[in-house]
């Protein structure tokens, strides 16, 4: 069966981890070859190692999305070990909340480098690849908070919903070049991010809101629905949160 994952050539980033690597490992199973990025070189090259085993169906490169050198050379990467891009994932993120009054300057600066300077990093690496091929699916990865605004998480949120914006645009823009867009926006996953709260008081409360946190298949499936679609049928926008979340 044709189910339109076998075969393509998936880059993430953030694949290290949570969400990235759940996707990693389910589109592997399913016959994605699979590109993966993150710091944490040690981490997904173990990854690859066990998703490719004797195939070499998955490769890790070592990427810091703050520099969009380096989110260049993991596309090219991909490129020259395979030949194409078929499906760019904008998944790098982190939340280190806190009230505005707190000032932590630095803390919404690696929010706006990561998770909305990346994704336009991500962008730039992939589309002409894919603009010259006449086809590729870009997936970048909102939240609710793209949604919704809370006390302490303003900046994550703002990021958040910059990435609507941006995935909307995108849309508007490719369509030329029959390229598919989708934005997902999860609801608690359980994964790594809380631990990038470094406010005490902040991670508690954060906390409470993830007891009824879902695993990282639920984003896995999420985005094998968008990309196993038939070719015409682009699915633009997916949200999702745990049944017991309220908010
Ligand atoms: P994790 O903390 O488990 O994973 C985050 C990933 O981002 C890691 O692989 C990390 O890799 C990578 N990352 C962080 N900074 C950088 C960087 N500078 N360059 C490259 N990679 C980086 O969290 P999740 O899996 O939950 O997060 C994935 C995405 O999902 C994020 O965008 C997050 O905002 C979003 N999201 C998550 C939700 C949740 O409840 N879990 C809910 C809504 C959205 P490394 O440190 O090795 O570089």
């Amino acid at each position: 069966m044709n189910n339109n994952i076998e075969g393509k050539v998936v880059v993430i980033t953030g694949a290290s981890s949570g969400l990235g690597e759940s996707t990693a490992r389910h589109l592997s199973q399913l016959g994605a070859i699979v590109v993966l990025g993150a710091r944490r070189i040690e981490r997904i090259t173990a990854l690859a190692g066990e998703l490719a085993g004797s195939t070499e169906k998955a490769l890790a490169v070592r990427t810091d999305v703050t520099d969009s050198k380096q989110v260049q050379n993991l596309v090219d990467a991909a490129v020259k070990a395979y030949g194409r891009i078929d499906v760019m994932i904008n998944n790098a993120g982190l939340m280190p909340h806190s009230p505005l009054e707190r000032l932590k300057i630095a803390d919404w600066d690696q929010m706006i480098d990561v998770n909305l300077k990346g994704v336009l990093y991500g962008i730039a690496a992939a589309l002409p690849y894919m603009q010259a091929q006449k086809s590729g699916h870009i997936i970048n990865v909102s939240s609710v908070a793209g949604h919704k605004v809370r006390p302490g998480g303003a900046v994550y949120a703002a990021t958040k919903h910059a990435v609507r914006a941006l995935s909307e645009g995108l849309r508007l823009e490719v369509k030329p070049y029959n390229i598919r867009t989708t934005v997902i926006s999860p609801g608690a996953v359980a994964t790594e991010l809380p631990n990038s709260i470094t406010e005490p008081d902040v991670a508690a409360n954060v906390k409470k809101i993830y007891e009824v946190a879902i695993s990282p298949d639920a984003f896995a499936r999420a985005v094998i629905y968008a990309m196993s679609q038939p070719d015409d049928v682009d699915i633009n926008e997916i949200l999702f949160r745990p049944t017991l979340q309220e908010v």
